[in-house]
């Protein structure tokens, strides 16, 4: 298995988490790296996993849902109260579960399902990381990543 990996860097967008018992559960920002690591076991004629500059695909699908957003978990019992408020204020993208983690395990799928997708099924996705502001990070790793 062959693997190489893209990071988009310095994605604006905030989050909370409800039922944290600190300052996370304000609506508060990061700025966000997610990284992608895609694999594959027969190259493209040019001998890459993936062409790194036909991936417009994932950073559009990025700055459509997450660059400027606010992302909530599902659960989240403000989310609907604080949109309907003032729906103007916000761009939503909810999840199940909005930490770290939660997070890149949700783009691991949306991200699996279009690289297989772009790529007629001859790569898919083994991990996303995510990271706020650079100092934590969570990763998902697909279960038939080994
Ligand atoms: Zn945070």
């Amino acid at each position: 298995m062959l693997t190489c990996t893209k990071t988009y860097f310095d994605i604006p967008f905030a989050h909370r988490q409800y039922l944290h018992d600190g300052r996370c559960a304000f609506v508060h920002g990061h700025n966000w790296d997610i990284s992608v690591t895609f694999a594959c076991d027969r190259t493209d004629e040019n001998g890459f996993v993936v062409d790194f500059g036909k991936l417009k695909f994932l950073k559009n699908w990025i700055d459509e849902n997450l660059d400027h957003s606010c992302v909530f978990s599902k659960s989240d019992p403000l989310m609907r109260v604080l949109r309907d408020a003032a729906p103007e204020a916000w761009k939503i993208f909810v999840v199940d579960q909005c930490s770290c983690e939660g997070i890149a395990r949700h783009l691991f799928g949306v991200f699996n399902d279009l690289v297989l997708r772009e790529t007629s099924s001859r790569v898919r996705v083994v991990s996303v990381s995510v990271s706020e502001d650079k100092k934590n990070t969570a990763r998902f790793v697909s279960p038939e990543a080994d």
